[in-house]
């Protein structure tokens, strides 16, 4: 029997692989993929492919399956392995409780879920191979959630001839995430990095003594409203992205009522179109900034910690979509090229030249949230619909 996919989703959801998030580890019983990764190479041997294990940090490993298939086409099923953290949950972040038509636990939906399709589809080609199967790769990548550094790195790979088990570039790649079977062709991208206002730390009795850290971090705020307010609002997108976007997500500052603050520290998100450089637009906000603050000289910006292209709307991701939806159809699926605000792990490998769009089961609505869970019939429909997308694609022009 091929394996299923509601069991493979329980299966990964009680494997802990959190993403540290850009912060030391401090949970290392539940943070990294290594145990994801060790999950993986079991499955892939009792599934009975190949597959390869390559290192992209410490505990970090991308881990690629490859089923080989008669016809001269590669297809890649990807899914990232970690989740975004635990705190808050409501429900067993690890117990992959099913109630009655739902898994719940962390990354049930982003991306566990549809990384058991991946899986489930993997284990059904092999049992079942058709005349003329593309060879099949289950790749799933380390770090998505900050940073995309692990598709980076397997797109790197691959572009230079570096696996054991495919000797050029795949034809596609199908990149899970929540997208309620909709083919996400285009998204944004995005660049985070955080900003220091200095000052002079006095006594607070006398406060013109010092410098306030967080008065000069207002001056920063303003800037920033302003310039959502001008210069965003004011650029025009022509497709259906939407305009770019910026945020202020956190802000720390001063150690104590009776000292002014000598340092105030914000983080910066902001969103780019595809085509944008993320790093000219971030100089852009830079230069903004520093003609609106009365000190310049005194607001910092560190180098960014998170930086990653749109998906670009091209001739290639809406074929892909274009072939989904005629799969989806026959399983009575209305799967919609839609464009999205998110990122993902696509323009990775968009940008080696591979195409590649996003695909799966589950709503963006249940991620990340404290009750996480994944419909079992979204599992099941989204499972079948990408097997008939690999048994077909060979033929497909
Ligand atoms: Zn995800």
């Amino acid at each position: 029997m091929p394996m299923d996919v509601v069991q493979l989703t329980q299966r990964l959801v009680q494997v802990p692989s959190v993403n540290p998030m850009g912060h030391e580890v401090d949970q290392p019983e539940i943070q990294l993929e290594h145990r994801m990764g060790d999950a993986l190479e079991q499955i892939f041997a009792e599934i009975g492919v190949e597959f390869e294990r390559i290192e992209v940090a410490p505990k970090r490993d991308n881990l690629v399956a490859a089923l080989p298939g008669k016809a001269d086409k590669i297809v890649v099923l990807e899914a990232h392995q970690d989740t975004v953290p635990i705190e808050g949950m409501t429900v067993d972040p690890f117990g992959a409780l099913r109630i009655e038509n739902r898994i719940y636990g962390r990354g049930a939906c982003d991306v566990k879920g549809g990384m058991a399709m991946c899986l489930a589809v993997l284990s059904r080609l092999k049992k079942k191979p058709s005349e003329n199967l593309p060879t099949v790769l289950v790749a799933c990548s380390v770090n998505e959630e900050c940073g995309f550094t692990g598709a980076t790195h397997l797109a790197n790979f691959w572009n230079e001839g570096r696996s054991k088990l495919i000797s050029r570039l795949p034809d596609a790649v199908f990149v899970s995430e929540p997208t309620l079977m909709n083919v996400v062709v285009a998204h944004k991208g995005v660049i985070r990095w955080r900003c220091h206002a200095l000052g002079r730390a006095t006594h607070s009795s006398n406060p013109s003594l010092g410098d306030n850290a967080i008065y000069r971090m207002a001056e920063v705020l303003q800037a920033i409203r302003e310039y959502e307010a001008t210069i965003l609002a004011n650029t025009t997108e022509p497709g259906q992205l939407g305009p770019p976007t910026i945020s202020v997500g956190t802000i720390q500052g001063g150690v104590s009522v009776n000292t002014v603050p000598d340092q105030c520290t914000i983080e910066i998100d902001r969103r780019v179109l595809p085509g944008e450089s993320q790093e000219a637009i971030r100089q852009e906000v830079i230069d903004f900034i520093a003609a609106r603050v009365d000190n310049p000289d005194k607001v910092q910006h560190d180098a960014p910690y998170m930086s990653s292209p749109g998906l670009p709307l091209s001739d290639t991701s809406q074929k892909l979509a274009q072939q989904i939806a005629q799969v989806a159809a026959r399983f009575d699926v209305n799967s919609q090229p839609v464009q999205v605000a998110y990122g993902t792990d696509s323009p990775a490998y968009y940008s080696v030249g591979i195409p590649s769009v996003v695909f799966g089961p589950g709503s963006l609505v249940q991620a990340h949230t404290k009750d996480e869970y994944i419909e079992i019939e979204q599992l099941e429909k989204a499972t079948d619909i990408l097997e008939a997308v690999c048994r077909d694609f060979s033929n497909s022009p």
